[in-house]
Parts: structure tokens; C-alpha cells; sequence
């Protein structure tokens, strides 16, 4: 298995996507907080982490802890919207420091949607020149996008650009909007779509991805609106492969644990055969509707199959479907029964950064500029994320 995690390591960032699912808080990491979390995923077997944030280039300690954590034998990854990876200079200092991979994050190719999502102009000429210092540097680029209402029409569009402008980037993810968190929770009638409003244009997307010989992952999409690429969501993948995934949110939250990758059905999911590979609908925000969801009758197995013996992904512990096929089973009957299953908050592990008078009062100051930002772009702010106990600064 390939576990991967995910640590925050800033809140902050210098763009302003109205539906941001993980805004400013008043948390901060040091060095050695990240570390710590570092040593967990070793202790734990992961195989690599996730650096994010907020956006992570704005912690100086980014090179230091990714060279930590490669020294520790993880896979090192980020997730960036680009803006300091455009400069050589530092895109050389994080491949030196033994980044293998960052994930750009590219929601529009067009110019005047791409600022309206990021709440700022010019992010994505920097975004491309960042795809670019990247892979001169020696890292691996892949294109991270959020599916949204502005860019639902035109995903396709986002790949035929990429291949004919940056070829070397082969493999591409998708995250549906998570409507539950942050400021895309108080955003939802600007920035939701409904389901079938991107169906033709991923649908789209993936095949010209497929055709050109490119990889690729979807999150938080049902089944039956990718269901020629069943085998690519991420939630199937870690359902068949029975993978978890651990992130450290730098917010009241902390440590969150997830075993089980399986969130809304509606009653026409109890006649779909994709039922027991399926995540269903993510919608925690109570922003989609289960209506969209129709069963669909495809060969279960054959997608399983897809990914126990994908040889671009050899994470797959199982030697043959039917060693599969009693595993998965016996899986299912612990988590009717609510067994080997552990999901949510983590107790007694390290802590995720701290919260400090100063780092109060840089809060604040952000709170008031982010109000300002919030209100020329015509978006609402999230909820204030100081803990109950902290006071006014
Ligand atoms: S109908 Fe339900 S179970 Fe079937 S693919 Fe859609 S969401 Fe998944």
C-alpha cells in the first residue's frame, strides 16, 4: 500500500480563491513541529506526504522540512498555486532540497476566469511559468484543478492547453468542490455547480488525457459521472486497495484519520453495481443534490481488476482478485459492523503547530485585509478560526 499524508504547513496565501476550503487560522508551525509530523508518517509506514497549505512556499522552513522529510525516506510532494515556484532560483533550492513532485494548481486557462476564481490578476502566467521552472529544475509537475461553477464548461479547454503548451506534464487531478469548509461553505451560490453542469466536459477531458497516453485521478466525483474511468477516482482506489490517509489540518481540527472513503448515496445507489467501489456523493456542505446520482450497470470487477494490476501504480498488495475478492469482504463485514475502522480525530499523536500571542495578532491583521480583499471581489468571508479559548488581540 501507498499511504500518503498530508501536512499543512501554512494557512495563509497570497491569492484569495472564494472558495477556499482551507483559509487563514491563527495556527503556525515551527521546524520541529513539522518534524514531529514528519517522524509519525515514518513511524506509520507512509510512504510519502503531501506538503499544502494554505499556500506552502510561504513558510521560510519549506525547504528544511522537505529536506527532512526525503532524508527520512518519504516521497516528497507539493501542492502550490505557483506564484514563488515561477522563480528558477527557488524551484532550484526546493529539487536540491529533494521536492519529487509539485502539484500546480491550474483551475482556468482562461485568463479573465482564472482571476476571478483567485480573487487576484496575472496568477496564471506565473502559474505556467511555474510549470516550467519546475520541470527545468527536475521536479515533476502534475496539474492540480478544482472543479467549480466558472470552469465546470471547460475543463477540456484546461487540458488541450497543457498539452500543446507544456507536453511534459502527464498526469492531471481533479478535486470536485468540497462545499462543507472555509470560505467555499459561505460562497456555495457563487462557486457550486451541479453535477451534470461538468459531466460532457470531464468526460471530455479524461479522454483526450487517455488517448494522448497521460494519467490521471478524480476526487469527489461520483462514479456514474466518470464512469468509462471508474478505475481513476481516488476514493474507488483507496476503497479497492483498503489504502488510509491522514491529514494534519493546521486549525482546530488537527489530526484527522480516514479509513473509509465512502460519503453520501441516494436510494437509486442501492441499485448501482458500482455501489461497494463507490464514494458516492461528497457533500458534507449539503451543496449537492442526490437527485443527479443514476445507478449504472457496468461490470464491478472489471474496474477492480483495472486497478489491482494498474502497472503505473504498483501499490496493490494483493497477489491474484480472489486474494482481493476475500480481503475486500472481509473488510466490509468490519465496517458494517463499525470494526477496524477509525475515522475522524486522532488522539495522543503529535500536535499540529500551536497557537501564540503573536501568531493571534497576524491573524487579525489578515482577517482585516482579507475583509477588504473579500469585499472588492464581491465574496463573503469564513467564519473567524481562533480557538474558543483565544483571546481578542
Ligand atoms: S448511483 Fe450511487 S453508487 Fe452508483 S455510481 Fe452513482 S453515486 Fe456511485
Amino acid at each position: 500500500m501507498a499511504n500518503i499524508g498530508y501536512i499543512q504547513v501554512v494557512r495563509h496565501c497570497n491569492h484569495f480563491c472564494g472558495f477556499c476550503s482551507n483559509p487563514s487560522t491563527p495556527y503556525v508551525h515551527t521546524f520541529d513541529t513539522m518534524r514531529a509530523l514528519v517522524d509519525d508518517f515514518v513511524a506509520r509506514d507512509y510512504f510519502g506526504v503531501i506538503l499544502t497549505g494554505g499556500e506552502p512556499t510561504l513558510h521560510p522552513e519549506l525547504p528544511r522540512i522537505t529536506e527532512y522529510a526525503r532524508e527520512q525516506g518519504l516521497h516528497v510532494r507539493l501542492i502550490t498555486n505557483g506564484t514563488r515556484l515561477a522563480e528558477p532560483e527557488f524551484a532550484r533550492r526546493l529539487a536540491s532540497a529533494g521536492l519529487q513532485l509539485a502539484h500546480v494548481s491550474v483551475y482556468s486557462v482562461r485568463p479573465e476566469v482564472e482571476a476571478k476564481l483567485r480573487g487576484i490578476e496575472g496568477t496564471l502566467e506565473r502559474a505556467f511559468h511555474a510549470i516550467d521552472a519546475a520541470h527545468l529544475a527536475g521536479i515533476e509537475v502534475n496539474i492540480n484543478c478544482v472543479i467549480n461553477r466558472l470552469n465546470a464548461d471547460h475543463l477540456d479547454e484546461n487540458i488541450r492547453h497543457f498539452i500543446s503548451h507544456h507536453p511534459h506534464v502527464k498526469h492531471f487531478v481533479w478535486n470536485n468542490l468540497d462545499p462543507s469548509m472555509g470560505r467555499a461553505e459561505v460562497n456555495q451560490d457563487e462557486f457550486l455547480h451541479r453535477l451534470r453542469d461538468f459531466e460532457v466536459s470531464l468526460q471530455r477531458a479524461l479522454l483526450l488525457l487517455f488517448e494522448s497516453g497521460r494519467t490521471f485521478r478524480v476526487e469527489k466525483v461520483p462514479l456514474c459521472y466518470m464512469t468509462e474511468f471508474a478505475w481513476a477516482s481516488t476514493e474507488t482506489r483507496k476503497i479497492v486497495k483498503g489504502e488510509e490517509r491522514i491529514v494534519h489540518f493546521l486549525d482546530a481540527k488537527q489530526t484527522i484519520r480516514q479509513t473509509r472513503f465512502e460519503h453520501v448515496y441516494s436510494p437509486a445507489c442501492d441499485h448501482c453495481s458500482l455501489r461497494t467501489i463507490c464514494g458516492g456523493l461528497f457533500d458534507r456542505g449539503d451543496g449537492y443534490d442526490p437527485a443527479e446520482l443514476a445507478p449504472v450497470f457496468v461490470s464491478r470487477d472489471a474496474i477492480v481488476k483495472r486497478i489491482l494490476f494498474d502497472k503505473t501504480d504498483p501499490s496493490a498488495r494483493f497477489e491474484s482478485f480472489d486474494a482481493w475478492r476475500r480481503d475486500f469482504d472481509e473488510r466490509c463485514r468490519e465496517s458494517e459492523q463499525g470494526a477496524g475502522v477509525v475515522d475522524g480525530p486522532q488522539q495522543g499523536g503529535p500536535p499540529v503547530g500551536f497557537v501564540n500571542e503573536d501568531s493571534l495578532r497576524r491573524y487579525a491583521g489578515r482577517r482585516q485585509a482579507e475583509a477588504r480583499r473579500a469585499e472588492q471581489s464581491g465574496v463573503s468571508l469564513e467564519p473567524d478560526a481562533r480557538p474558543p479559548d483565544a483571546s481578542e488581540t
